[in-house]
């Protein structure tokens, strides 16, 4: 195996991606979107993030483009019984807001969603990070809809039952997609160390592998009885 950066053969200690590609461990950097290691020709945004040559292509830059996924992911969401979204919800692209000292590939949230509540009606703002690979952008979008989804319900479980949700979403997208970058960001999502995320998405999905029926709104019934 030859590393992804610099090209030369891979010998004793070298780390592996999730991708199926590997890189000296002084050569190991990530590309932000969809996590593979970046070759030293790919692009480097002028913000810092690393983005490799599939992604740049690939990227969500427009409103047409942002329109474009988030048709395909309500209908794939729709099929999965998640429907009905308020009249206003404006997706917007956004730049990376940085937490100074920490590396520019972990220092910011891939997507974001705000909620405003008055006694009447609540409104939204989905912030998704720019430059995602459309993939990626879509298993994200797929994350924050479903936000969305349990604010407009009053749905408030503990934070590894709603983000494991939304995370299933994320994979149910990816699933669909069936590419090998959605298959890859499938093996993120259930790899995931952390306790909120990663745990949280692995009690999910023991649920909704259980009920066998592929509704989110029976998963969510279980959820609110644990
Ligand atoms: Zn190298
Ligand atoms: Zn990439
Ligand atoms: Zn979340």
């Amino acid at each position: 195996m030859k590393c992804a950066y610099c090209g030369e053969e891979l010998r004793g200690m070298f780390k592996k991606d999730l991708h199926g590609f590997g890189a000296h461990p002084e050569h190991a950097f990530q590309c932000f979107s969809c996590q593979r290691f970046v070759a030293s020709t790919d692009h480097r945004l002028p913000d810092g993030r690393y983005q490799c040559a599939d992604c740049m292509q690939k990227e969500v830059k427009t409103d047409k483009h942002v329109e474009w996924v988030e048709t395909r992911v309500k209908q794939m969401l729709a099929a999965h019984g998640i429907d009905k979204w308020p009249n206003s919800l404006p997706i917007r692209l956004i730049q990376p807001r940085y937490t100074p000292g920490r590396p520019a590939t972990q220092a910011h949230k891939m997507g974001e969603t705000k909620v405003a509540k008055s006694i009447f009606s609540k409104s939204y703002e989905v912030n998704m990070l720019n430059h995602m690979h459309r993939i990626v952008f879509g298993g994200v979008l797929a994350h924050e809809l479903l936000h969305v989804w349990q604010y407009e319900r009053n749905i408030y479980l503990r934070s590894e039952l709603t983000e494991g949700f939304c995370n299933l979403g994320s994979w149910i997208v990816y699933k669909h997609m069936a590419t090998p970058v959605s298959q890859a960001m499938m093996t993120i999502l259930e790899r995931d160390p952390t306790p909120v995320y990663g745990d949280g998405f692995r009690i999910v999905k023991a649920v909704y592998d259980n009920l066998a029926n592929g509704s989110l709104p029976d998963v969510m019934s279980q959820l609110k009885k644990m």
